[in-house]
């Protein structure tokens, strides 16, 4: 498993995980077709926040199950919380904020968000 470094814009929020990606999901969903993010979801366990506790604001929206988590200084979501359906927490990293990344190589598979 590789171990990998993203984060925000400005630097504030930087991120380490544990996760071989090397598929994305584009999801249709209201929130993710305007943010444009393309997503890979990890256990907690392979997440750790190394900085910009402060920094991050939440917002919520429709049922209120996943708390999308942005930088309050450049305004970028490089991550969200969520649950899935055992209830264990979920990790939503949007690999376009990882570092080193090519988005462009990664196979994409298409989620149909919008209908849940
Ligand atoms: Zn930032």
């Amino acid at each position: 498993v590789a171990k990998m470094t993203g984060g925000c814009h400005c630097g504030a929020v930087k991120y380490e995980i544990q996760a071989d990606v090397t598929q994305v999901i584009s999801c249709n969903c209201s929130i993710c077709t305007k943010r444009g993010s393309l997503l890979t979801f990890i256990g907690e366990s392979s997440f750790k926040l190394l900085s910009g506790h402060k920094d991050l604001t939440e917002y919520k929206f429709n049922k209120h199950i996943i708390s999308h988590l942005f930088c309050k200084k450049c305004g970028i979501l490089s991550f969200a919380r969520g649950k899935d359906d055992k209830g264990n927490a979920v990790i939503a990293i949007n690999v376009r904020c990882l570092d080193g990344i090519d988005p462009d190589k990664l196979t994409c598979m298409p989620f149909n968000g919008r209908d849940l």
